[in-house]
């Protein structure tokens, strides 16, 4: 954390869009107290709403609301904080922001600039940040259970305890170079030291395998619906998505691309992709089209199989992925001319079968909400460092011709990496991306 600490002082907007019941803006800074005194009258005490008219530095009076403060280290930003709790009208909030410009020493707060600053401070560490700007993203409830989850400091605990580890491995081997040159030598570290440290690279590296759980409940469970063109694969999404989203014409080949619909089934996100049908292509454009839903298909959770029971039209499922075979326009087939080896029988017309698909869909991707109570790596960036840990370790194992002070070294550099996880060492040239994807006034 060596970025100089920041010393002016950042105002912005913290609730939603305008107009609204009330409108919350946020101070963070050195100069809070003195703009809180001049635009409230007297600093409320600590932490505590007062009603107040809310004026600006020339004196004129700009609202009437609550004023907070929230005195330094105490505070979610670790400095002078203050929150004007406003009527949410577009020029009481106007008015109020411009006020707040004109104070010397205060500017905007850039985007997620608050929690920055919370963690240049030591108030949170990175993944308590990335959850923060995941808690606020999150639209499901499995999202927002797993980013509420991740806010808790629960990785810090997790990779601490390796970092001990790796600290006290390396004590012991540290101890054995001292006494190596004395003729008292006790037993080689080789017996304890190199078991645990295999012992924790295989914990690791499970570890980051379960980073697929994470992405599933931040990203969606991701299903990919295939089949020969006309077997009703746009109107399918479109009735689940109850919306039009897809084009749904009788000319084939026109789904040529992927499109998409994100679903809330019982609090999971899951991601219906429409693909391009899969037949003989006929242009160039539709061939990549193919290729893409193959391809996809071949990386989904689950890949839904359409065919058309009024003109079957058999298409292999790519790569052996989980697929749910589903006959579609059943209002075209009597009951008894179906063939029988479906999983679900539907049409998007009449709405049969449906209820039964989501079952299933929500059957498929409701496991994973159960993963929610682990600490799992949550970033792609927390997977690259903990692979590269795991790495390390893996490199000090197999270097048993080396020196022990090389492979304690490996086993230092395993520690930074989880330290860089946390945001500890190394991480000034992330922060502009990581903080940049918040919204301003968080
Ligand atoms: P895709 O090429 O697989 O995306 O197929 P579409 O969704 O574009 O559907 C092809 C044609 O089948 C369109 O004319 C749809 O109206 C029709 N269709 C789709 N689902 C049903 C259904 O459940 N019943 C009937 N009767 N027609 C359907």
């Amino acid at each position: 954390m060596t970025d100089q600490m920041p010393r002016d002082t950042i105002f912005a907007l913290s609730s939603g869009a305008l107009p609204s019941g009330i409108a919350v803006v946020r101070l963070s800074g050195p100069a809070t107290r003195t703009v809180i005194r001049k635009m409230a009258g007297t600093l409320p005490p600590p932490r505590q709403a007062q009603l107040r008219d809310i004026k600006s530095g020339e004196g004129n009076q700009l609202d009437r609301g609550l004023v907070l403060f929230f005195p330094g280290p105490a505070s979610f930003t670790g400095e002078d904080c203050g929150e004007l709790h406003l009527h949410g009208g577009r020029a009481v909030v106007t008015a109020v922001l411009e006020a707040l410009g004109a104070f010397p020493g205060l500017r905007m707060a850039e985007a997620g600039e608050f929690t920055r600053r919370a963690f240049l401070n030591g108030k949170i560490d990175l993944p308590g940040a990335e959850a923060l700007s995941d808690l606020i993203a999150a639209e499901t409830e499995a999202q927002r259970r797993f980013a509420l989850a991740n806010t808790t400091e629960a990785h810090r605990k997790l990779y601490d305890k390796w970092r001990q580890q790796l600290i006290r491995a390396r004590a012991l081997i540290e101890a054995e170079l001292d006494f190596a040159d004395e003729s008292d030598v006790p037993g080689s570290v080789a017996d304890t030291v190199w078991p645990e440290v295999a012992a924790l690279r295989d914990v690791i590296t499970a570890h980051a395998a379960t980073y697929r759980d994470a992405e599933i409940i931040r990203d969606g469970f991701q299903v990919v619906i295939i089949g020969a063109p006309n077997a009703g694969k746009s109107t399918l999404l479109n009735a689940l998505a109850r919306r039009e989203v897809a084009i749904v014409t009788d000319e084939p080949g026109t789904t040529r691309d992927v499109l998409e619909v994100a679903l809330d089934i019982g609090g999971m996100k899951v991601v219906l992709a429409d693909t391009a049908g899969i037949r003989e292509a006929e242009g160039r454009v539709e061939a990549i089209g193919i290729e893409r839903s193959l391809e996809r298909a071949r990386k989904a959770d689950l890949v839904l199989l359409l065919e058309d029971m009024a003109a079957p039209h058999p298409v292999e499922i790519p790569g052996g992925a989980q697929a749910i075979r589903i006959g579609t326009k059943s209002d075209l087939v009597p009951p008894g001319s179906r063939p029988q080896d479906y999983d679900c029988v539907i049409s998007a017309h009449t709405g049969e079968g449906l209820d039964r698909l989501l079952g299933l869909l929500r059957e498929a991707s409701e496991g994973f909400s159960s993963c929610i109570g682990n600490v799992l790596p949550f970033r792609a960036r927390h997977v690259a460092l903990l692979n590269e840990a795991a790495a390390e370790l893996g490199f000090a194992l197999e270097r048993e011709n080396d020196g022990l002070e090389l492979r304690a070294e490996n086993l230092r550099r395993a520690g930074q990496a989880l330290a860089q996880i946390l945001g500890e060492i190394d991480v000034e040239h992330l922060l502009d991306e990581i903080f940049s994807t918040f919204c301003v006034g968080k």
